[in-house]
């Protein structure tokens, strides 16, 4: 986590078969009501029609961790509010939100690990009314069900959820690929979904390392160019100096774009500059204090900053 997600434009468009409108899915929602339990919920929700129109929007990223899965791994559909049960439900003989087991809005693209992590965990905050269908009531149509829903929206939930939720200011990382945050909502997300888990520090922390190297190459190359001339080709030098820089510093940029993986670290890296690259020691070295145009770095990234202005 995370970058905020548009899901307002995802929640438009509704594959046919989650539908409880269109000839496609009016039955399963139909069958649904009817089980009155998640039994009823068939796999429907996960189809690839499903996954396709997923993809769409949110590529192969989880939108918990914002990984990609590697390997035979692939994401997989996972339902927000749980469709089975909820653990340390307050409310008794709550069945889960399987009323919401086809809701579009609902279902969102998350790893295996976040999703096993994830479970059927659906913490409230203090005091929050645990939103439910009485089965006295007529079943909840489309617009009760819709996660922005003025019904569901009563439940304080404490999980985030970046596509309905202005999630940055509840994370923050470290130079190490460590995550943390100071809000109660934040603290939760992290714990629900351990996003402090092992492999994804360390995958977050690899990506800090390659663009480290990458910055590093550029200015031992800087370095050796210029020992290599004479004063009139020095100037040259600064130009492609300042051309490499500046293709690295809009990699950075582009790295907190939503598409990549882990684009919220990708803005604490363009942000953090000085903290995450300059004054980063590794096997001894620290930009900041062993390198001798380190001012010229510095220098060039204010400009390049300021050309974005
Ligand atoms: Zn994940």
């Amino acid at each position: 986590m995370m970058i905020s997600l548009d899901g307002k434009s995802r929640f438009k468009s509704i594959p046919p078969t989650l539908d409880s409108t269109h000839p496609k899915g009016k039955d399963k929602w139909e069958k649904l009501e009817k089980s009155k339990s998640g039994k009823g919920v068939g796999s429907a929700y996960g189809s690839e029609a499903v996954r396709k129109e997923v993809r769409k929007y949110h590529g192969y990223k989880c939108i918990y961790c914002e990984g990609i899965p590697v390997g035979v791994s692939r994401p997989r559909i996972d339902h927000f509010r749980p469709k089975d049960g909820v653990k340390d439900c307050e409310t008794d003989n709550f069945k889960g939100y399987f009323w919401l087991g086809y809701e579009w809005s609902n279902l969102v693209q998350s790893c295996d690990s976040c999703n096993t992590h994830k479970s059927n965990q659906f913490p409230l905050d203090e005091g929050s009314p645990r939103i439910f269908w009485d089965e006295k009531s007529p079943f909840p149509g489309p617009e009760m069900r819709s996660i922005l829903s003025a019904w569901l929206k009563q439940e304080k939930r404490l999980l985030l959820n970046p596509e309905i939720d202005k999630v940055e200011p509840h994370f923050r990382f470290t130079k190490d690929g460590q995550i943390f945050s100071h809000t109660k909502r934040g603290k939760t997300t992290i714990q629900v979904l351990k996003l402090d888990r092992g492999d994804l520090i360390w995958r977050r922390k690899r990506k800090i390392d390659e663009y480290y190297q990458k910055l590093i190459r550029i200015l031992f190359g800087f370095e050796s160019l210029l020992s290599n001339m004479n004063k009139e080709s020095q100037e040259f030098a600064q130009f492609i100096f300042w051309n490499d820089l500046s293709m690295f510093f809009e990699e950075l940029l582009e790295a907190q774009s939503p598409e990549h993986e882990f684009s919220r670290l990708g803005f604490y890296m363009f942000h953090e500059f000085e903290d995450f690259f300059l004054q980063r020691e590794q096997d001894g070295f620290t930009i900041e204090k062993d390198l001798k145009d380190h001012a010229e770095l510095v220098r060039n990234f204010y400009r390049y900053l300021l050309s974005l202005t």
